[in-house]
């Protein structure tokens, strides 16, 4: 059922394409690809939008009341003229007309969204990812190949499936900030849900494993405090946040999200192997030019069941060999490179 209605939703988006440019009527619900049909977006914790606000909030609104049609400045200022635009949106779908952004009311202006998907929807998920999740995104209004890899990206970064679709719990992880890699559980598609209580996601898991004192998350990055230690880039993964990379040697600066292929790798080491490790950097730490560290993909450690790496051993081998069975594509250490990795281990996914 759910999943019947969120088909009919992408081919309604998908219909829509010749629609744009003009200023199409604002359509009756059910037809117009709205996720207001998804009762889990009305479950859903949204921020509340209202007269007088200015953020970016306020701008992404107004980007979804002119893909309903409706023009109104997009200045991120929710002045009388934005609150009257709500209000005649609430009254066409039949909401309660108080000029209050709400959950009814943003599960109404939503829609689904998808590869040639177009108007001011599209122009919405550009404006967040790249003004609030600083992608490099033109805001075009058309859902290109670019923004469907960017789409597909914050997904990941968020452990939602990575399909390319905007649907509710996208759009809830764009505008409410919300992730289901720290305590959210497992990943629905875009429209689907899990009513069963669901385990905490890796990252938060792997943080609970530091407070055990299984694991170890450096809270420093090699004797410098930027912020970018392994320990900082956990903690930025659970609140869904980009993780900050260095700024010293090769280093890039900048942040990038901790990715879901490296958290679960990760979190397997420990949960499914059993291993007790202490991990040096993640996407912190100057290492060579394009490394996966930089992509939020990699991961060193220097101490395996308490022994330091110090050239090869059995339990390196055998720790890199379990980085290769959980799928890392780069598995770096004494045993294949002892010019580089003589006193650490490196995997990456
Ligand atoms: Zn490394």
């Amino acid at each position: 059922m759910k999943t019947s209605s969120f088909l009919i939703a992408s081919l309604v988006a998908l219909s829509s394409l010749g629609a744009v440019g003009c200023s199409s009527p604002v359509e009756a619900a059910a037809d117009d690809g709205s996720i207001s049909g998804d009762a889990e977006a009305l479950t859903m914790s949204w921020p509340t939008v209202r007269l007088g606000d200015s953020n970016q909030d306020v701008t992404t609104v107004q980007y979804l009341l002119k893909g309903r049609g409706i023009t109104v400045s997009l200045d991120g200022a929710y002045g009388t003229a934005t609150e009257t635009a709500v209000k005649n949106f609430q009254r066409s779908r039949g909401l309660a007309v108080d000029g209050i952004v709400g959950a009814s009311t943003w599960a109404a202006l939503l829609q689904t969204l998808s590869s040639g998907s177009r108007g001011g929807a599209v122009e919405a998920v550009q404006y967040l990812l790249k003004n609030r999740y600083s992608q490099a995104l033109s805001v075009s209004g058309t859902f290109d190949s670019a923004t469907g890899a960017k789409t597909t990206s914050f997904q990941q970064s968020r452990c939602l499936t990575t399909d390319g679709v905007v649907g509710s719990l996208t759009w809830n992880a764009l505008i409410g900030r919300t992730t289901n890699c720290g305590g959210g559980g497992t990943a629905g598609a875009s429209g689907s849900s899990s009513s069963a209580p669901a385990a905490a996601g890796p990252a938060s898991r792997l943080l609970a494993a530091h407070r055990a004192g299984t694991i170890t998350l450096w809270n420093q990055t090699f004797g410098r405090w930027d912020g970018a230690d392994p320990l900082s880039n956990m903690t930025d993964a659970v609140a869904g946040r980009a993780a900050k990379r260095s700024c010293y040697g090769t280093a890039p600066c900048g942040s990038v999200y901790v990715q879901s292929g490296l958290l679960n790798g990760v979190a397997a080491l420990r949960e499914r192997y059993g291993y007790r490790f202490f991990v040096t950097t993640i996407a912190g730490g100057s290492h060579a030019s394009g490394s996966y560290h930089y992509a939020g993909r990699a991961f060193d450690v220097d101490e395996v069941n308490g022994t330091r790496i110090n050239g090869n051993s059995s339990v390196a081998t055998s720790f890199m060999n379990a980085c290769r069975a959980l799928g890392a594509v780069e598995v770096f250490g004494p045993s294949n490179d002892p010019a580089g990795h003589w006193d650490h281990l490196h995997c990456a996914w």
